[in-house]
């Protein structure tokens, strides 16, 4: 290696250091002949920094000549070298025009052919240069990546964190999968209601006290958030005719101040079953089998009858409490029992009003707070917990 080309040598330091180089390695990203004679050319230099002029000279005295012994330098010229050992040197390089047809004009004709030939000599060996420097450099780059890139197949990879299921999934994909294979199939409704399906058809008209604990949030007097998926019941009723065996899960709203059980936005699944000689057996038959499934074998269900406006009769059904059996404790808040839903007989003013007719079919709904079931389940005391985004606690499951 020949000594190292600095950026405040002068020119003629630089032709010194790159002896062993070729001359233009970097030096040149423009070149224009300024004037031609037989003996001299000038050629202007137009380096990405500075302009100078490089005179060359004597070149058709020796055929023999390399570019470096043809080329003398102003010394005062400081010309930018342009650094070759990486990609923008390349680039710049490649950019090289030597533009020296354009100088002929202030030849005489007579001495055309010879200069001619010249500056066509010239013009060859300094792209013979250039292409040459090019391969040298796009060889050490490529030497440069390989040291650089070189991969230690035994180092351990990079862990992929995966995300996890949600808890309120887990539990709503787990339900869903109960029910599907009870024969229900899953039925989806809007979340922006009419005050129709949402009060009305279930029996609830505008001054039923039911609207004061389910105060949501109105979009018009007509239109609201969804309070409960049970407006599904008329909706699907309307679409197809009985049997009918739905579940309806989705979000609901209700104008709620945020606190550890309570929230403006929660999940309700919705379940419907409309057919000939339905029973309020068949509704504790289905919802015993369900909480088995969800709970284990050995879960013990009660119902106590409760009031819904759109169901008759009605009722609640809790679970024993899996901690205590009943005993009391602070899981189930000392009752021994966890209420997990409502449901009952759907009411004949409802039928009627999906247009099915009440004295031909009778059916059931329930209707189950998903949190309440995933709270129970992963024993998780703040309801809050489940929508606050928080990796640590979701990764818990
Ligand atoms: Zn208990």
């Amino acid at each position: 290696m020949s000594e190292e080309i600095r950026d405040d040598m002068s020119f003629a330091e630089m032709l010194e250091a790159s002896e062993a180089k070729p001359l233009y390695a970097g030096k040149i990203v423009k070149a224009k002949v300024i004037s031609v004679s037989p003996t001299e050319c000038v050629v202007g230099i137009d380096g990405s920094k500075h302009t100078g002029v490089v005179t060359l000279r004597e070149m058709s005295h020796d055929p023999n000549a390399k570019m470096e012994d043809l080329v003398k330098v102003d010394d005062e010229l400081d010309l930018v070298v342009v650094k070759t050992n990486d990609q923008e040197g390349v680039d710049t390089l490649s950019r090289v025009r030597f533009e020296a047809q354009k100088g002929m004009k202030d030849v005489a004709a007579e001495e055309r052919p010879v200069v001619g030939q010249m500056i066509n000599d010239v013009r060859a060996e300094i792209e013979t240069i250039i292409d040459k420097q090019k391969a040298v450099i796009a060889e050490a780059a490529l030497a440069h990546k390989l040291e650089a890139e070189t991969i230690d197949v035994t180092l351990p990879g990079e862990e992929v964190v995966i995300g996890k299921e949600h808890p309120l999934n887990i539990v709503l994909n787990e339900l869903k999968e109960i029910f599907i294979g009870l024969g229900f199939s899953i039925a989806e409704g809007p979340e922006v209601e009419l005050d129709h399906y949402n009060f009305e058809a279930l029996n609830i008209p505008k001054d039923h006290p039911a609207r004061d604990t389910q105060d949501t949030f109105y979009i018009s007097d007509n239109v609201v958030l969804r309070t409960q998926t049970s407006g599904m019941q008329v909706r699907v009723m309307e679409q197809k005719k009985p049997p009918i065996r739905i579940i309806a899960p989705g979000r609901v709203y209700r104008s709620d101040a945020v606190d550890a059980t309570h929230s403006p936005l929660f999940h309700q699944i919705e379940g419907l079953v409309v057919d000939k000689g339905i029973r309020m057996s068949d509704l504790k038959g289905i919802l015993e089998l369900f909480a088995k499934k969800l709970y284990g074998e050995d879960t013990v269900v009660r119902f106590r009858p409760h009031h819904f406006p759109f169901t008759e009769p009605s009722a609640e059904m809790d679970i024993q409490c899996y901690r205590c059996h009943g005993a009391g404790c602070p899981l189930c808040k000392g009752e021994g029992w966890i209420e997990i839903l409502g449901g009952g007989m759907v009411h004949p003013k409802v039928l009627k009003n999906g247009g099915v007719n009440p004295d031909e079919y009778s059916g059931f709904a329930f209707g189950i707070g998903l949190e309440r079931l995933v709270m129970f389940r992963f024993n998780i005391d703040d309801m809050r917990l489940l929508y606050e985004n928080d990796l640590r606690f979701l990764s818990q499951f």
